[in-house]
């Protein structure tokens, strides 16, 4: 079961990676990651959230399941150990290391139409993530679409859960360089937005860019039991 916060540096060198690509401030990316892989997200220059769906990408009507994996850990918050369970009850990722401490599956992607009821009629305008998501599948095609988009992780997201159950969008407790690091369980297709929000403190008001990197089971002989 994971605790609230579990902080865990991985093993593998960058220089192993197999792939390496920095996701602008505000932009999508999209990938498979297959099993056995390792995949982490670093957070460049801190208080980022990135915004993340996860499919078996064999079938995307079997798709993470935010629901499940709180049932699963019997808690809220996403860190190491934490298994990433789909809705058809599989181990999409483990994450196998985290130097934030603390990512969030309950707050949601911010949209336009959330913008607007939560901040100003104005907002609407502003660029979102589910935009960012809606882009990324149009652009993948391959029979993903708008409805395939449900529940997410903010990764480096802090979004605090009061004694009284409430929500709170808390200052970020990322920093630069901070990273999560999981390990695909399962052929697994990934979507990010790289959250534009300027409205709350989930970017700093800042969005900056993320890089993301995998590496191959093996790539990193000695280091790929963490
Ligand atoms: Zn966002």
């Amino acid at each position: 079961m994971a605790t609230k916060t579990q902080l865990e540096e991985s093993r593998r060198s960058a220089k192993r990676a197999v792939y390496r690509e920095v996701v602008p401030a505000g932009e999508p990316w999209i990938r498979v990651i297959h099993r056995g892989q390792f995949f982490r997200i670093v957070d460049l220059e801190g208080n980022q959230a990135a915004d993340t769906l996860f499919y078996n990408a064999h079938d995307y009507s079997d798709r993470y399941s935010a629901q499940d994996t709180i049932r699963a850990q019997q808690n809220v918050y996403l860190t190491t150990g934490t298994r990433l369970i789909s809705s058809g009850g599989n181990v999409l990722l483990t994450i196998v290391a985290d130097t934030c401490g603390r990512h969030d599956t309950l707050g949601g992607a911010c949209a336009t139409e959330s913008n607007m009821v939560r901040y100003a009629i104005e907002k609407r305008y502003m660029h979102a993530c589910r935009q960012s998501f809606v882009k990324a599948a149009i652009q993948w095609g391959r029979g993903l679409s708008k409805r395939d988009l449900t529940s997410n992780i903010n990764f480096f997201m802090n979004v605090v859960v009061t004694p009284e159950g409430g929500l709170t969008f808390e200052d970020g407790v990322s920093g630069p360089g901070k990273y999560v690091e999981m390990r695909a369980e399962m052929d697994v297709l990934a979507i990010i937005s790289n959250c534009p929000q300027l409205n709350n403190p989930c970017n700093g008001y800042n969005p900056t860019p993320v890089e993301v990197l995998i590496w191959d089971p093996g790539s990193n002989p000695g280091a790929d039991d963490v």
